[in-house]
């Protein structure tokens, strides 16, 4: 029979050991482990996947802790009901993940990413009504105000899918004409940006490891660029409010549908407007498509021009890569 005191003391012991093994809070349990990271999908691989890695299953956590020199298994089983996930409030089941973001998260920023989220699924005009989406335009244009121009020295990435009309030439890799530009995570459709990516695989990995030509591109024009990857160096009087948007689906989430209705893009694309009107000329932005710190660079500037600003020093093939 357990009593009110052995539930207690496990509780107690619990959290102790938890504390002690890991330095975190419990970030979400089985029960809410999708929905975490439908909000969160960059802290699925981001900091060489952390939170992955931090998933433990909870006979495990009882076998290494002084738990198990206090309960037996059978109390265990019975008595880790009572714990439930700061997270969902559903009582522990199999797998716990103990993870802190390496930022503070701003108070009620997940009610705005939902609240968001439903904005951009049915009246996306409307998303600069929300007090989040016009806190985020006064920080991107106060950000402007710090940025200097960049000249970027290591070169980047950009594919074509092999075809008929596609060759070693400068003029295939600028950025699409007007009428061939589709909607995509940082620009309007028939709106063309320059999307850049920063090493070869991820290039590759961008265009679904299809057989393209993959061009080595170097950027001559200094830019003003908005760093979402590394904003603790980059932004640092604003690195939790970026870290946010980085983490969260509002510029991380990955495309699903299929067709003209992208509410995935929405916000991000908003973050590109608000960068525009700033004066800042090119975002970067972690890939969604592969774990380690790889990244995307946009050019946003309409005043860019491939032919003049940037010069192509080579020309890779790859071919297919199918995934089994
Ligand atoms: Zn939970």
């Amino acid at each position: 029979m357990i009593s009110k005191d052995d539930i207690n003391m496990f509780e107690e012991i619990f959290w102790h050991e938890l504390e002690s093994w890991f330095s975190s809070e419990i970030a979400c349990c089985d029960e809410c482990y999708d929905d975490f990271l439908s909000i969160w999908p960059h802290a699925y691989s981001a900091d060489n996947a952390t939170f992955q890695k931090s998933s433990i299953d909870l006979d495990s956590f009882y076998s290494g802790s002084y738990l198990r020199d206090t309960f037996t298994k059978e109390q265990f089983d019975e008595l880790i009901r009572h714990i439930l996930c700061p997270r969902c409030g559903a009582s522990l089941q199999a797998n716990i993940w103990p993870y802190n973001f390496p930022f503070t998260v701003p108070d009620d920023i997940e009610r705005s990413i939902q609240e968001l989220g439903k904005i951009a699924k049915s009246t996306p005009f409307l998303l600069l009504n929300h007090p989040f989406a016009k806190e985020t335009f006064e920080m991107l244009t106060n950000i402007s105000k710090t940025i200097q121009p960049t000249q970027l020295k290591e070169y980047l990435y950009r594919a074509r899918l092999v075809g008929a009309d596609v060759k070693e030439s400068p003029t295939c890799f600028q950025p699409p004409p007007k009428d061939r530009t589709t909607e995509g995570r940082y620009n309007h459709a028939g709106n063309p940006v320059l999307y850049l990516a920063s090493d070869l695989e991820t290039c590759h990995s961008e265009m679904r490891m299809k057989t393209c030509i993959i061009a080595e591109i170097q950027i001559i024009k200094p830019l003003t660029i908005l760093d979402l990857v590394d904003s603790e160096k980059s932004h640092e009087d604003f690195y939790n409010a970026l870290s946010s948007l980085c983490y969260s689906a509002l510029t991380s989430a990955k495309q699903s549908s299929e067709g003209w209705h992208k509410p995935e893009y929405v916000f991000s694309r908003f973050v590109a407007d608000c960068c525009r009107q700033a004066k800042i000329q090119a975002i970067q932005y972690p890939s969604t498509r592969m774990t380690k710190q790889s990244f995307n660079l946009v050019i946003i500037d309409e005043n860019f021009s491939f032919l003049k600003d940037a010069c192509i020093k080579s020309y890779i093939n790859k071919s297919e890569v199918t995934r089994k």
